[in-house]
C-alpha cells in the first residue's frame, strides 16, 4: 500500500488522477483505526475512484496536552487494516508537512456554533479542526470528504467552514457504528478497562432512555430526568444537552423537527462523547 509523509508525493501520485477528471474520496482521521473509520473508508471506495485516508494525530485540536500524548498510535497496523478492504493512499504526513512555516490562519467565524457542547468544554478545539481540515483540504483537494455523524458538532462546525471558504466538495455525513453492546466505537475505547467499557454503557443507555420519554415530555422535562437516569451510572457527566440538530440551540419547551442529544462523560480518565439523533 502506499504511504505518503509529504505533501508533494501524494500531489505527484494525485495528478494524473485528477488530470483524467477522477473523483477523489478523502477521509480525514487521527489513526488507531477501528470499524467505524472502515465505515467511512468502504463507503468512500464505492463511491469514489480513488480514496485517501489520512493518518493524523493534529495537535492543535487537543486542548489537554496529557489528551494528546496518551492518544493512541498505530500507524502500522492502521496501514494493514486499510490494506485489508481495498487500495487506498495513505497520507500520513508530520506536523510540519500540515502546518508549514508560512500558513497563515486567523480564526474562522463559526456563527456560534462552536461555542456550545464540545466548543464549551474544549475551548479552542473547533478553531483547531477548521484549521487542520482546511489544510487537509487544500492538499488533498477532494471532490467527496467522509465524516462520522459519531462527531455531530464537528460534522456541523465542517459543513459550515466548507460553505465559507468555498470548498467545493460534497461532504458525506456516515452513521455512527457502535460495539454490539450498544458503546460507540472510538479509538479512545482502547484506553477503557474491562470494568470501564461496562460502565460506559450508561451513554448509550441514557440515550435510549430519551429517545423512549420524547414523545410524551418536553426536551427539559427529558433532560432532568435524563441526568438523574445518567447519575446512577459510574461516569462524571460533562454535559447533556438536548439541541436543534441544524442550529445546535438547546430546546427547551418544544421538540423540533430534527432534536439531537449529545453527551460527553469521563469513564475513569477516559473522556468519551456520543450523541443520538431523535426521531
Ligand atoms: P477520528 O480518528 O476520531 O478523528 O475520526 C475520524 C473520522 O471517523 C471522523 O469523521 C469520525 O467522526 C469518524 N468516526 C469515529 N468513530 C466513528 C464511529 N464509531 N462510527 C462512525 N464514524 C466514526
Amino acid at each position: 500500500m502506499n504511504v505518503f509523509t509529504t505533501r508533494k508525493s501524494l500531489n505527484e501520485a494525485l495528478a494524473p488522477l485528477k488530470e483524467a477528471k477522477k473523483s477523489v474520496g478523502f477521509v480525514p482521521t487521527m489513526g488507531a483505526l477501528h470499524e467505524g473509520h472502515l465505515a467511512l473508508v468502504k463507503r468512500a471506495l464505492t463511491e469514489s475512484d480513488c480514496v485517501v485516508v489520512s493518518i493524523f494525530v493534529n495537535p492543535t485540536q487537543f486542548n489537554n496536552m496529557q489528551d494528546l500524548d496518551k492518544y493512541p498510535r498505530m500507524l502500522q497496523a492502521d496501514v494493514d487494516l486499510l490494506n485489508s478492504i481495498g487500495e487506498v493512499l495513505v497520507f500520513a504526513p508530520t506536523v510540519e508537512e500540515v502546518y508549514p512555516e508560512n500558513d497563515a490562519y486567523s480564526p474562522l467565524d463559526l456563527d456560534g456554533i462552536d461555542q456550545v457542547m464540545e466548543g464549551e468544554f474544549r475551548p479552542g478545539h473547533f478553531q483547531g479542526v477548521v484549521h487542520v481540515v482546511r489544510n487537509l483540504f487544500q492538499i488533498v483537494q477532494p471532490t467527496h470528504a467522509y465524516f462520522g455523524l459519531k462527531d455531530f458538532q464537528q460534522v456541523a462546525v465542517i459543513r459550515l467552514l466548507t460553505k465559507k471558504y468555498n470548498f467545493p466538495i460534497q461532504l458525506i455525513a456516515c452513521p455512527t457504528l457502535r460495539e454490539t453492546s450498544g458503546l460507540a466505537m472510538s479509538s479512545r475505547n482502547l484506553r477503557l478497562t474491562e470494568s470501564e467499557r461496562k460502565d460506559a454503557l450508561i451513554i448509550f443507555q441514557t440515550l435510549k432512555f430519551i429517545q423512549t420519554l420524547k414523545a410524551s415530555k418536553s426536551p427539559k422535562e427529558v433532560k432532568e430526568l435524563a441526568m438523574e437516569y445518567f447519575s446512577a451510572g459510574k461516569l462524571r457527566l460533562e454535559y447533556l444537552e438536548i439541541v436543534d440538530g441544524s442550529s445546535l440551540k438547546a430546546l427547551d419547551a418544544a421538540w423540533s423537527e430534527y432534536s439531537v442529544v449529545c453527551i460527553a462523560a469521563y469513564c475513569g480518565a477516559v473522556r468519551l462523547i456520543d450523541n443520538l439523533e431523535l426521531v
